[in-house]
């Protein structure tokens, strides 16, 4: 049994594939616990993969995009191999990188949140983009990761936060960083604009 938060159809609103709609396997748990964190990780129901499988052929996007929590410490060879055998999806997963991800994962957003808990260095073994929430911290140490290469494409994402004003701010940080060095994209989070999961 694997412990998921919830699974749900919406648009990617980060990273290259934003506006894509995709199905959303949110697992619960994780190994870093960012104090910036918006998974309620206490939810969790247990889903073999069959009933995975199920729930996400109930959606006919191209993309299952596993996410968390920390989606990497739930998953395996077999789910991913179940996954695109079952539903001839694309499978991208969004993760922390402080462990290898299974073979056959097709698109690996790494988030590194090294600078929150040093002692979890970042392992994975290849990221597709690089996407680093925004919170005042060094942007530099990004581009020393192993993972980094040219044509990585590296996104900086304003903090979410509840307060409206200072998630203002934060987004105004945001745009300003990422206009002082143009190696950063802007990931905005659209479904957060568009006012969907
Ligand atoms: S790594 Fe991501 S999922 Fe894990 S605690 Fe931090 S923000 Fe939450």
């Amino acid at each position: 049994m694997r412990k998921i938060n919830e699974i749900f159809y919406s648009v990617q609103g980060e990273g290259a594939h934003v506006g894509e709609p995709a199905v959303f396997v949110r697992f619960s748990g994780c190994n870093m616990h960012c104090p910036f964190c918006d998974t309620d990780h206490s939810e969790a129901t247990p889903m073999n993969d069959d009933e995975i499988v199920h729930a996400v052929c109930l959606y006919p996007a191209r993309w299952i995009v596993l996410t968390g929590g920390e989606p990497s410490l739930w998953i395996d060879d077999s789910l991913v191999q179940t996954l695109h055998r079952a539903t001839h999806k694309t499978i991208a997963i969004e993760t922390n990188g402080t462990n290898h991800v299974p073979e056959g994962i097709d698109w690996i957003t790494l988030s590194p949140k090294t600078d929150v808990n040093p002692t979890r260095p970042v392992i994975v073994q290849r990221a597709d983009e690089i996407k680093v929430v925004d919170r005042g911290q060094d942007l530099e140490q990004y581009f020393s990761l192993p993972q980094w290469k040219p044509g990585v494409q590296m996104y900086l994402q304003p903090c979410y936060v509840e307060d409206h004003e200072q998630y203002q701010q934060n987004l105004y940080n945001t745009v300003r960083r990422a206009m002082a060095d143009p190696r950063w994209r802007i990931s905005a989070q659209l479904h957060r604009f568009l006012g969907i999961p």
